[in-house]
């Protein structure tokens, strides 16, 4: 691949001239991969002439947008590291990340200017603050997009320099700067390639945000490196997600678990025409294999394939390749090229793998693993062995085939009675309750002190009200007698990341606070 991660991804811009690189599916607006590479390069002149220099960290807050492409790769031309910014984060949030970033410069969005402003506030060496739209009386980077001014002469070394520093989701402790160099991610891209091809012609809904690693670069990076058009919507809401993919004959999509849950459950989806779609892929959190069969066999979607990875790993190690065999349902993929994958004892006894189809904790090794956590020594050592094996703290299992399937996050294993439950299990159940819109699972302290499954249920809008003994008998008629649900609550909503996973601490939270 051509380096730095601009390069490699917008190398070919301008040979491929007045094709469309992004469109923004609410107003229709287009730009060109010859407006975005001449964009991204007067952006990058911009904030050099701004002051910004090589090494300098830049929080880019936004929605997505038809903007965001210019100003990421913008930024890492003029030699910074982006860090991509939860544009529903609070100023509170926000400063933490600057602080913990070393951030200098910041671009935000009109909207959310005031709270960049107050998390500005709160955040020591803020140098300015852009605006990637059009704010009265502020600075545009879409003034710097317009310059011919030269561009810096940064020297980017690759293998050191971190491209792009995202935070981690937060789900299971507080969210971690990983640095994710310029290789690791241009290398994952190349990796890639080979399963999920992509070309011009192909266009693809842009709907996960571009914050997170997985929208960044299923999205955004993969799309605009091999010339296909990137379809922007700002938020999902499934009319309008439907409506983009009819409109724009949307080939590929690249979702989330409650997008699948959205798509096989919606009464709209047969009013809209889908069939320029050729495959989709859901990551980011477990998908029940049922819930992926419906969207193929009930609505004629493509099958539901799935992808694996982590923040920590550029981020992707496994997919189900849309072409060739079926794979077998439940599958998260297989190994892409140039990576290793061990499953270690969950014991933790040391580095001794499993027996074959055994479940073990995940552990990888290849060029996509991050570089460290920023300034946490000694998370990066417990997560990066010295040989380079990177723990994911996933539990999974391989087949005779070489398919990986992910069971649960090892730390969400509810301990029963010396019985290991996968909360994951529980709630793909669940979720085929008809009257059960939403549901999660998490160990709960029992009276004894020891732990037992609580599901909290959200219930379907309808006649029959649902109970906890029918939700609790529901769950006991299906699974082994170690596996039940033994307490039930009923709740108005689960709370999710913006990735789609379950926020199971904040469950638990609630339950310790009564
Ligand atoms: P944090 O590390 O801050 O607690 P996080 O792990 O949720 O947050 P991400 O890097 O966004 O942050 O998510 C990676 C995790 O997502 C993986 O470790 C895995 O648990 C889960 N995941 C990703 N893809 C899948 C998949 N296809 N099936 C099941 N789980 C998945
Ligand atoms: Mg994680």
């Amino acid at each position: 691949v051509r380096l730095p991660i601009h390069d490699a991804v917008l190398g070919r811009a301008a040979e491929r001239g007045g094709a469309t690189a992004l469109i923004d599916a609410a107003t229709g607006t287009a730009v060109s991969y010859a407006q975005l590479d001449r964009a991204h390069r007067g952006i990058a002149a911009g904030l050099a002439r701004a002051g910004l220099r090589e090494g300098d960290v830049l929080a880019l807050h936004s929605p997505n947008s038809i903007a965001y492409p210019g100003v990421f790769y913008g930024a890492t031309r003029a030699g910074a590291s982006v860090t991509t910014v939860h544009p529903l984060a609070t100023a509170e949030e926000f400063a933490t990340q600057l602080r913990g970033a070393g951030a200098r410069w910041i671009v935000t969005v009109a909207p959310l200017l005031e709270t960049a402003r107050r998390a500005a506030e709160l955040a020591p060496g803020i140098e300015e603050i852009f605006v990637c739209d059009r704010a009265e009386g502020h600075a545009s980077v879409l003034d710097m997009a317009e310059s011919a001014a030269p561009e810096p002469v940064v020297a980017i070394d690759p293998d050191e320099d971190v491209a792009v520093l995202p935070y981690s989701s937060g789900t299971t402790g507080a969210p971690k700067g990983v640095m994710l160099t310029h290789r690791s991610i241009a290398t994952n891209l190349a990796q890639l390639e080979v399963p999920l091809p992509m070309g011009p012609g192909d266009r693809i809904l842009a709907v996960l945000p571009f914050f997170h690693i997985y929208g960044l670069t299923a999205l955004m990076n993969a799309p605009l490196r091999k010339g296909a058009t990137v379809v922007v919507l700002s938020r999902f809401e499934i009319e309008s997600f439907l409506g983009a993919i009819e409109r724009h004959r949307v080939t590929a999509l690249f979702v989330a678990p409650p997008i699948v849950l959205a798509l096989a459950r919606h009464p709209a989806v047969a009013r809209y025409d889908l069939s320029s779609l050729e495959y989709a892929i859901s990551a980011a959190a477990p998908l029940d294999a049922g819930l992926a069969a419906v969207c193929s066999e009930r609505l004629g979607l493509p099958p539901m394939g799935q992808a694996y990875g982590m923040t920590e790993l550029s981020p992707a190690t496994h997919v189900v390749p849309p072409a060739g065999p079926p794979a077998p349902p439940g599958t998260v993929g297989r190994l892409l090229p140039s990576t290793e994958l061990r499953l270690l004892p969950l014991d933790g006894s040391g580095k001794r793998v499993v027996g074959p189809g055994e479940e073990g904790e995940i552990a990888i090794r290849g060029p996509q693993v991050m570089k460290g956590y920023l300034g946490l020594a000694e998370a990066t050592a417990e997560m990066i062995d010295e040989d380079g094996w990177l723990r994911t703290g996933d539990i999974g299992r391989v087949d005779a085939d070489g398919w990986l399937y992910v069971v649960d996050r090892v730390k969400e294993l509810i301990k029963y009675k010396g019985y290991q439950v996968a909360p994951a299990e529980l709630e793909a159940l669940l979720l085929t309750h008809d009257r059960i819109a939403d549901a999660a699972v998490v160990g709960v302290p029992d009276e004894d002190g020891s732990e037992i499954p609580k599901a909290y249920v959200v219930r379907r809008p309808g006649a029959v009200r649902l109970t906890e003994d029918e939700v609790m008998a529901f769950v006991a008629g299906r699974v082994a007698p170690y596996k039940r649900v033994r307490r039930v609550s009923f709740v108005a909503g689960v709370p999710r990341a913006a990735s789609g996973k379950i926020l199971r601490r904040q469950l638990r939270e609630r339950e310790e606070s009564g």
